[in-house]
C-alpha cells in the first residue's frame, strides 16, 4: 500500500479476527452463538481463500497512511520532493544498469 499523504509504502498491520461456525446445509442455526458468522456447508467445498481474501479486504484501511511518526512527509510540508529524488526511486532499474557496467559482478 501507499501512504497517501508522503506516498512512500506503507505496511500497515491488519487486525482482523473472525469468528466462523461452520454448519452443513440446512442446519439449526439457532444454537450458533451470537457474534459468529454462519458458513453453511453445501455441496461444494469450502473455499477458505476466498474468505480469508475477503476479510482481508474488509480489515484494509480505506485511506492508508503512515503513523503520524513514521511518515516522511513534515508536518505543513506540502511541496512535492525534488525531481532528482523522484527519477531515482521511480528507476530501480538504474541499480540494474549500474551492475551491469560492472562485469565483475
Ligand atoms: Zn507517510
Amino acid at each position: 500500500m501507499v501512504c497517501q499523504r508522503c506516498l512512500e509504502l506503507v505496511v500497515l498491520p491488519i487486525h482482523s479476527a473472525c469468528d466462523y461456525a461452520v454448519v452443513k446445509e440446512g442446519a439449526n442455526t439457532q444454537s450458533v452463538p451470537k457474534g459468529y458468522d454462519v458458513l453453511e456447508l453445501g455441496e461444494d467445498p469450502l473455499d477458505l481463500l476466498a474468505l480469508v481474501e475477503e476479510e482481508l479486504l474488509l480489515a484494509l484501511p480505506i485511506v492508508p497512511v503512515h503513523d503520524p511518526k513514521d511518515c516522511q512527509q513534515p508536518v505543513g510540508l506540502e511541496e512535492p520532493e525534488s525531481s532528482e529524488d523522484e527519477v531515482t526511486r521511480s528507476n530501480p532499474f538504474s541499480v540494474l544498469a549500474q551492475l551491469k557496467r560492472d562485469p565483475n559482478v
